[in-house]
């Protein structure tokens, strides 16, 4: 059984999409800690991001860049955070969040409720920056 961001990537469950190439994956967090919080994966399923070949590795973090600098043209922001959990979802993923301040990546927070139009503009934003 796919993973639920494999599922994803492949158009199965809808996102908010951000970017795609043929090896990478980039979305909105469903529960963002703040607007613009976004997720990129590799396509190839891999649980733990270190388990990444060498070669998928930096070319993750390259398209991970990427987004980032998008992320901050669309959202404002002092620095785009990153982070790398996985303690929820077994399919590595880099978060990216848009901060102002440390506190807005506080993972135990309570998180941003954004209605589905606005989500929708975010990812746009993002994806036209
Ligand atoms: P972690 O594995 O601890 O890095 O956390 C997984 C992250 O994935 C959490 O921030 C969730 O809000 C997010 N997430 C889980 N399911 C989805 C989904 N279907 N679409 C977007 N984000 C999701």
């Amino acid at each position: 059984m796919a993973s639920i961001f494999s599922r994803i990537a492949a158009g199965e469950i809808p996102s908010y999409k951000v970017a795609e190439d043929d090896k990478h994956f980039a979305f909105l967090d469903i529960n963002p800690m703040a607007a613009g919080h976004t997720l990129v994966i590799p396509r190839r399923e891999v649980d733990y991001l270190f388990d990444l070949t060498e070669e998928e590795y930096v070319s993750l973090m390259e398209f991970a860049r990427k987004v980032a600098l998008k992320l901050k043209k669309a959202i404002p922001c002092q620095r785009v955070g990153v982070a790398v959990l996985g303690m929820e979802v077994p399919h590595a993923h880099i978060h990216l969040v848009p901060l102002q301040t440390e506190a807005d990546m506080d993972f135990r927070a309570p998180k941003q409720q954004i209605s589905a139009e606005e989500m929708e503009r975010i990812a746009a934003a993002i994806a036209n920056a």
